[in-house]
């Protein structure tokens, strides 16, 4: 599965529809980004959202704080861009650092405003099938899985990694019973983590498999079952290389569909940011969102 060319298919999706909110009066659809320090994996994410959003017409504007400040004064930045009407989604890259109370600064985020869909709110929005802004790594997931006319409903999926940023989430959207705009869904799901008893007995069964873990090659060609759909989430560096959480080599033997690292999930997850923001402008704007 190309993630590279379905992202950039949905962005030239994107990009018409930004056009034509603009056309139709709308304020250009805008972006504020905070990193805090200078961890370089951070940095490469946060440049890569900023000219993703240029590539679509959506401005962006980058916050970027020495890594020594304090959490209260992270707290009035959020605080600011949440009072902004020219801002319509916020993203706080993570990690932050330790004097930082993480889950804090995102519980202050307007949830309007949530493109990164962190907040308890849009949460519990979506475990209740209502959701506002789908989480961007789950949400590329499924574009994934659907526009490969992968067929979910009554099938076994398994989740390796119960993170509240991809395992809960995706689990969470593929037991749904409807999604709007979404066909991924009504599987078996199963949720596998580091206490998972029999792991690869687990993964075996599952018709649809889902690796975020952050361990380089874990999912070998026995975890998977033959023609199985397998999603690689995990990005991981092993000599110097970016790797997955999945043995592409060996597995790519077995499995019917495999997502490569790079060139997978991580285009797609960039993407959906970018319909977030669309998403928030248009709640912002008062315009129905379709
Ligand atoms: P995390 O560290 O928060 O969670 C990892 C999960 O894996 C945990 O729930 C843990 O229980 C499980 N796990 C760890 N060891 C295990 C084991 N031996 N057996 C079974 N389960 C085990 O990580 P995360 O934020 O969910 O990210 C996972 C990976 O996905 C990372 O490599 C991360 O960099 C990557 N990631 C990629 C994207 C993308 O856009 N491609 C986005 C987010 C995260």
């Amino acid at each position: 599965m190309d993630g590279k060319a379905l992202a950039k298919l949905i962005q030239s999706e994107i990009k018409q529809r930004v056009a034509d909110h603009v056309a139709a009066g709308n304020p250009q659809p805008k972006l504020a980004a905070v990193l805090v320090g200078d961890d370089p994996a951070s940095k490469v994410y946060v440049r890569n959202k900023e000219r993703a959003c240029e590539r679509v017409g959506i401005a962006s504007e980058l916050h970027r704080l020495s890594g020594d400040i304090d959490h209260d004064q992270l707290l009035a930045l959020v605080n600011e861009l949440n009072r902004d009407d020219d801002v319509n989604g916020i993203l706080v890259q993570l990690p932050l650092p330790d004097q930082i109370d993480e889950q804090a600064i995102l519980d202050t985020i307007d949830p309007l405003k949530d493109v990164d869909a962190f907040h308890p709110e849009n949460v519990g929005l979506l475990s209740q099938g209502r959701p506002r802004f789908l989480p961007c790594t789950p949400h590329g997931i499924v574009q994934l899985l659907d526009r490969h006319d992968v067929d979910c409903s009554g099938k076994s999926a398994v989740v390796i990694g119960r993170s509240d940023i991809v395992g809960k989430p995706i689990a969470s959207m593929l037991m749904q019973k409807s999604l709007p705009n979404i066909k991924a869904g009504n599987a078996t799901v199963t949720v596998c983590h580091s206490r998972t008893q029999d792991l690869a007995g687990v993964c075996r069964q599952a018709d649809i498999l889902i690796a975020a873990i952050g361990r380089a090659n874990f999912v070998t060609a026995e975890m998977v079952k033959p023609g199985a759909v397998v999603i690689d989430v995990g990005i991981n560096r092993l000599d110097g290389k970016l790797v997955g959480d999945v043995d592409f080599d060996a597995v790519s033997q077995v499995a019917g569909m495999l997502t490569p690292v790079p060139g997978g999930v991580g285009p797609l997850t960039v993407t959906m940011l970018l319909e977030n923001t669309l998403m928030g402008a248009k709640i912002q704007n008062r315009v129905a969102v379709s």
